[in-house]
Order: structure tokens, then sequence, then C-alpha cells
């Protein structure tokens, strides 16, 4: 029998008890085992992590193939002609072979853990201190919750549910539909919706409202909605009138009334529903704590409230990332195995905010955003990457960035963009605002020619004249 599935069946008396074995609660555990060798790491379902099973890592594999489709298609201005033929078998075949080459990878690390230290079953707090996980009592100085989000289905699609699909559904398919219709166009929704696409996939999205993957900013908000809307069929803010099963089919129609006002009737031999994540809450008896689901988790040790119950990860609803989801569960780990042993917990630091959308071209989130800048008095200057150099030069001139800074201080305060390369000039911008920057020391930093990220020097640019001469945004709060 391997360590994973080892089976304790006798009550347990610990420090720390972590539930789910995802990235959060893989390293809760680890943080807190350093601390203590009275933890235990529940898990109820499969070892392997939502990132790598179903998450992070398929997607940006089925992404990695629709940029291959792409950039061979889109290769005719450079002069270079290629015929593309899109195999869906073997692009499905590399998707599940790489994904379960990375779960092997988390399977190895609990393998890894001391067996005495992994408990499978669903975990249920019966009491403070106390939790059931099947016939086994768990009784735990302190208790971090690390289980996850699940895909949440709104009631409007009651009538197809036998036949939706969800994002974890995708990458067992062994070969590639002939049409999909895409309900979301979150991050999930558009980059599986754009790739699909891509792959030679029918394929229609339907976004409740007017947002685009994380963006919050009206301008760049407004550059993706037109960029995404000139490459694939997607409907923001779609008026769909009804979502009921094909008749003729195992395949689903929809009645919508398209971006010219026409009314339309579309089948589709799949409905992908990408409507949102909840945190998975449910059963877990939190009820027995005595506190209410108002009170907070704070973000800096993750404890909640005053109990020795911390929470870490996507199941905090608070940033569903994965960096974030391993930040909160060191965190946690730590903090209640501080609080089991001192009876405090220890503070940790936290990051500054990055999220990344892997659609083409990618869509980025640094520190708050527009959201957190646009609550107080900002200055916001920006780049359009239709005249930049590199990216004219790559033909990927499409997109904005916008960044923010404090009018008094100067310093950099965030910032949003859609554009070339904006995964790695999001990292550049996320390190100059945990650094603390001000706009005029980013602009001291070496720029290399020709680059995408003279595109950025444009916007701090672009700040700086604005700062000085004091031409104020209006307080959007
Ligand atoms: C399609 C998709 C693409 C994504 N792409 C990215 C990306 O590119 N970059 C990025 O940063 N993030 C991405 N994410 C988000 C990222 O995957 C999550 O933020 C991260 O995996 C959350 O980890 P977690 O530990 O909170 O949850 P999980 O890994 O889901 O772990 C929770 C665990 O708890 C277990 N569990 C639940 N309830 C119980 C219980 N009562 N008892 C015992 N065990 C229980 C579950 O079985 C599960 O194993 C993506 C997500 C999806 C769905």
């Amino acid at each position: 029998m391997t360590n994973a599935e080892a089976q304790p069946m006798q009550d347990m008396d610990v420090d720390v008890a972590v539930i789910g074995a995802g990235t959060a609660g893989m390293a809760a555990y680890r943080a807190a085992a350093r601390r203590t060798s009275k933890v235990v790491l529940i898990e109820a379902g499969a070892y392997g992590t939502t990132c790598a099973r179903v998450g992070c890592m398929p997607s940006k594999l089925l992404i990695a193939a629709a940029d291959a489709a792409h950039h061979a298609r889109e290769a005719e201005p450079f002069g270079v002609r290629a015929k593309v033929e899109i195999d869906g078998r073997a692009v499905m075949d590399r998707v599940r072979r790489e994904r379960d080459r990375f779960v092997g990878f988390v399977l190895d690390a609990v393998e890894a853990f001391p067996e005495e230290h992994l408990l499978r079953g669903r975990a249920r707090l019966v009491e403070p201190g106390e939790l059931a996980v099947g016939p086994v009592r768990v009784k735990a100085k302190a208790i971090v919750v690390a289980t996850g989000g699940a895909p949440w289905v709104p009631p409007e699609f009651e009538a197809i549910r036998d036949r939706l699909v969800v994002n974890d559904d995708v990458f067992g398919w062994e070969d590639l539909p002939s049409s999909v219709v895409v309900f979301g166009a979150g991050i999930i929704g558009l980059e599986l919706g754009q790739a699909l696409h891509r792959l030679g996939v029918r394929v229609h999205v339907f976004g409740r409202n007017d947002s685009v993957g994380p963006l919050r900013d009206p301008v760049v908000r407004e550059t993706a909605r037109a960029i995404f809307g000139a490459e694939l069929p997607v409907e923001f803010s779609a008026d769909v009138r009804l979502i009921a099963p094909d008749p003729q089919s195992s395949g689903v129609m929809v009645d919508f009334i398209d971006r010219e006002g026409t009314p339309r009737t579309e089948k589709f031999a799949v409905a992908l529903v990408a409507t949102g994540r909840r945190p998975n809450l449910a059963g877990l008896g939190l009820e027995v704590v005595g506190l209410g689901p108002d009170v907070a988790v704070d973000r800096t040790t993750m404890q909640w409230g005053e109990s020795h119950v911390f929470f870490a990860g996507d199941v905090t609803d608070d940033v569903p990332l994965l960096h974030e989801a391993a930040d909160e569960g060191a965190i946690a780990g730590e903090s209640a195995a501080e609080c089991a042993l001192v009876g405090a917990p220890r503070p940790g630091s936290r990051r500054s905010g990055l999220a990344i959308a892997f659609s083409d071209p990618a869509m980025a989130i640094v520190g708050g955003g527009w959201e957190a800048a646009s609550k107080g008095r900002f200055i916001a200057g920006q780049v359009d990457f239709g005249a930049q150099g590199r990216s004219r030069i790559i033909l990927q001139n499409r997109g904005v960035a916008r960044l923010y800074a404090d009018p008094v201080t100067r310093r950099f305060l965030g910032a949003e963009l859609v554009g070339p390369r904006a995964e790695h000039l999001a990292h550049l911008l996320a390190w100059a605002h945990q650094a603390a920057m001000t706009v005029d020391q980013m602009l001291a930093m070496p720029f290399y020619h020709p680059v995408v990220e003279e595109g950025i020097r444009t916007a701090l640019r672009d700040v700086v004249a604005r700062l000085d001469g004091k031409r104020v945004e209006p307080d959007a709060s």
C-alpha cells in the first residue's frame, strides 16, 4: 500500500488538521509540519490538485496547441505560408499526457509525506476542535480549511443540466467537439473559448455583462471587447432568450439577439458553462464554531475571527489564483501551528496583486488595478500598442496598457493591460509595485530597444506628463 492509499483508522489527536490536499492545503501542511509532527492532511477526493488536474496546467496546454495553429495561420503577412490541419485526437492526447505528468509530480510530493499524516475522507466539524472523517474522529487544536472551489452553474441552465459540461470535463475529452457554446466571458470562458475557436471548433461565447476576463478599467475593457469581438463570435452583455436541449441531437440550442439586433437560433454539440466558481463550504459544519458568515478572514494570518480555524486558497473567495493559494496556505499553516503551540497566530506578508488571463492578447491586472486606484485620487497614463514599434514588427500591435499613480506621492498604484507579452509586462509592473516605486524611479530603469517593454515607458511618460500638468482623473469612488 502506498502512502497516498494508507488509511489510519484510529482516532487522532493533533495540533493542526488541514482539510483539503490542493495547492493551499499542501502548502499549509508543509508549513505546519515544520513546527509540529502532530499534523494531519485530510483529502476527500483524488490527490493531484485542481491546478494540475483541471485548472492552470491543462488549460495552458490547450492554449499552447491553439497558439501553434494560430501562429501558423497568421504567418502569411510575413511571407510565410502554412496549411493548418487540426488533429483533435492528437491535441487532446498531448493535453492529457502532459496533464498526467504534472499530476504525477503532485502525487510524488504526497507520496513523500509520512503516511501517518495522511487521512482520506470528507472532513466535517462536529464540535469546535473536533472533526469527523468517516469513522475517524480527529481532535485538532487548530484547523486549516483549504477545500477549494467548484464550478458554479446558475439556475437558468436547469433545462440542459444533464447535457452541459464545466471546465473540469474539457480536459478529459478524447477529441475536439464540432461546436461549443461557452457561457461566461470571464478568464476561464475566454481562455477556453478562444483556444477552441483557434483549434477549428465552431464557438460562440456569451457573457452576462460587459466584463471581459479580469478587467475593470473601462478603457482597457473597451479595447479588449473590440479585440476579442473581432476575432471570435462573442456577445458581451448577451441577450439570450432560450437555452434548451436540441430535440434532434444530444446537443443544445440557444435563442439570442445578436450584436446587430437580429434574433438567431444556433445549435451546438456541447454547452460549456464557465459562469464562475464558488467556495466549497457546504457540509463542513462550520456553524459549530459559532461564527457568522460575515466574520472576515484576516489576510495576514488567514485566521477566521478569533477562532482556531484558518482558511486558505479558493475557499476564501478572495483571490482565486494559484500563487495566492500557495501563499495563503503557507501563512495559514504557520499561523495554525503557532496558534496550537503558543496560542496566537503569526502574521505573514502578502505580495502585490497580479492576475493574468492567458488569452491572446493576454490580459493582466497589477496591484489592485483600476478598482483599487479609483477608490481615491489617481492619475492614469497609457500606451496604445497599435503604434508600438516591436509590437508592430511581430504583428501583435493590438491592445492598451493603463498605469495608475498617486498624484501626491507619485507612487505607482497598479495597472491594467490587454496586449502583446502582457504576462511578462505585468510581472515587471508587479515587481515595481511591490518595491513601492514611484513612476520616476520606474522611468529611471533600463529599457532595451526595440522591445515591447518600451510601451510601458511610453505609458510611464504619459503618467509623468499628466502628473506634472496636474491633470488629475476625476475621483471615481
Ligand atoms: C480552468 C482553470 C484555469 C486556471 N488557470 C489558472 C492560472 O492560469 N493561473 C492561476 O494562478 N490560477 C489558475 N486557476 C486557479 C487555480 O487553479 C486555483 O486558484 C488553485 O488551484 C486553488 O487551489 P486550492 O488549494 O484552493 O484548491 P484545490 O486545489 O481545489 O484543493 C481543494 C481540495 O480540497 C478537497 N476537499 C474539498 N472539500 C473537502 C472536505 N470536506 N474534506 C476533505 N477534502 C476536501 C478537494 O477534493 C480538493 O482536493 C485556474 C482554475 C481553473 C479552474
